[in-house]
């Protein structure tokens, strides 16, 4: 006879109780294998998204779901290993300058990315719009590239926290995404399976982000930096600002392009401005100080190891990146600032361009996307471009169109205030 059974589970959750650490582990393992049902977990995901987790269940949960599959080490590597976790944005290309920007300072990169799903796009779904370029890597390869290169950015494997995997596909069709407990313990499972030694946490707040306000994200925040310090890894968040989009560029190859600005020493300000904050703190978590870290963008370096990082995984760093076929501008409609310029709204235009995904098995069009020819707090002109919209299909401007609906605001006598992208800054 089993030990626990899942509907006592569910019933004990729904009144409220905390879950044992043996109930936890039970679950978790029961369900990778098959045991509980897809709708016993479904309830009891929404039993949790209704009635919390204490920090102690949080744990468990994490735990239970890094002991369902493998877990990475780099013993035999010379380099301090940090990484960076970003819960997703608009424009959110930050990965891509960042990880050869950190391997520049010798603190290797390890990043197991995955692909967009909804309204904010997938670093691997980015750099596979670069020719050649190769996501899947050998265990073997992964961790030479490391060794070699400093920095690798590929997907990851099934055998990491194959749980999680299983779970966020559930939480993703029974509404159950938005879970802190659910949130934290899904993203640290893999973080902490991953094996880095630190960890920074780019938390987005805004209507472009999963929290949608400052203090669920400083929530989600502290609990994550905790479950990281919990596990050994030297774990901080930085909380950023995610109610307009990140840079001027929306899609794959889009935000590859302004990318290599970064790497070039160009690049918008607000990308150039948390490129450099992430790295500092990546670095600082492995223990390097005393490094000037924008001064890597300008002369190169950061390049260097940019163009060696995309070449040890079959790409053309210098292959012209894809374009669209069909192209529509949006003009300012009056004189003014901008003071409104919404993330979610432009996210889920450049997603219907094309630029994203309705469902995981679909493909995405490399071109597709949005090009911002003025940020929130810029003047502008009436009759100047505001956005170009890219996709392969013009039949896809109607609906990107509606999406952009009331999605900015001109105002005539506005003080533009500058934005303020780091918000807060959570440490263990
Ligand atoms: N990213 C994850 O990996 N899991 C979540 O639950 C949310 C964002």
């Amino acid at each position: 006879m089993s030990e626990f059974a899942a509907v006592e589970l569910i019933m004990q959750k729904r009144e409220k109780g905390e879950l044992s650490t043996a109930q936890i582990d039970w679950l978790v393992a029961n369900y990778t294998s098959g045991v509980v049902a897809d709708e016993q977990m479904s309830a009891m995901a929404m039993a949790i998204l209704l009635n919390g987790m204490s920090r102690r269940e949080i744990k468990d949960l994490t735990m239970a779901m890094i002991a369902s599959g493998e877990t990475l080490n780099y013993a035999g590597l010379a380099a301090p290993t940090s990484d960076k976790h970003s819960t997703g944005g608009v424009g959110d290309k930050i990965t891509l300058p960042l990880a050869p920007l950190v391997a520049a300072f010798g603190v290797a990169v390890p990043q197991l990315s995955g692909r967009g799903l909804g309204h904010t796009g997938g670093t691997l779904d980015k750099l596979e719009s670069i020719k050649g370029w190769r996501a899947s890597l050998s265990n073997e390869e992964f961790h030479r590239q490391l060794a070699e290169v400093g920095a690798v950015i590929c997907a990851a494997g099934a055998g990491l926290a194959p749980a999680d995997k299983k779970l966020y596909a559930l939480r993703d069709v029974t509404g159950t995404v938005e879970a802190i407990p659910l949130i934290a313990s899904s993203i640290m499972s893999k973080k902490i399976a991953e094996g880095t030694s630190s960890l920074v946490l780019d938390v987005k707040v805004g209507s472009g982000a999963f929290m949608k306000n400052i203090d669920r994200a400083r929530e989600l925040a502290t609990v994550m930096v905790q479950l990281g310090q919990d596990a050994g890894v030297n774990t901080s968040a930085l909380l950023t600002d995610m109610s307009t989009p990140l840079g001027l560029e929306i899609g794959n190859a889009l935000e590859v392009k302004e990318s290599v600005e970064v790497l070039a020493g160009g690049g918008p300000a607000d990308v150039v401005e948390l490129t450099v904050e992430l790295a500092r703190e990546m670095l600082r978590l492995a223990g390097k100080t005393d490094v000037d870290v924008a001064a890597a963008l300008k002369d190169g370096r950061a390049m260097d190891k940019w163009r060696q990082m995309i070449s040890a995984q079959g790409g053309d760093p210098d292959a012209a990146l894809p374009t669209a076929k069909e192209h529509q501008v949006i003009l300012a409609p009056s004189d003014g600032v901008l003071t409104k310029l919404d993330a979610l709204q432009v996210g889920t235009a450049s997603w219907r361009l094309g630029a994203g995904r309705a469902r995981k098995e679909d493909p995405v069009q490399f071109g597709a996307g949005i090009t911002l020819h003025a940020q929130l707090g810029s003047a502008v002109k009436a009759g100047q471009p505001l956005m170009t919209l890219h996709t392969d299909e013009a039949e896809r401007f109607e609906r990107a169109m509606e999406a952009l609906e009331g999605s900015f605001k001109i105002e005539a006598a506005a003080i533009a205030a500058p934005r303020k992208i780091l918000l807060d800054r959570i440490e263990g």
